[in-house]
């Protein structure tokens, strides 16, 4: 089942549209990597446990 962060939901007061689809929860976590980069954040353990909370399913 494919994988989808909503950038919104990991840091609602981003107000960013951003959304990251995979095919699996590896793939979403490295383009979310990629994504915090662009806001100017550093993927820490902890904010990666944050985004790991918020993959859904699609
Ligand atoms: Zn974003």
């Amino acid at each position: 089942m494919a994988k989808v962060i909503y950038c919104s939901k990991v840091n609602p007061s981003s107000d960013c549209d951003h959304v990251i689809r995979g095919d699996s929860e590896e793939e979403v976590l490295r383009q979310a990597a990629v994504h915090a980069k662009e806001h100017g954040l550093q993927p820490t353990p902890e904010l990666m446990a944050a985004v790991r909370a918020a993959i859904e399913d699609e």
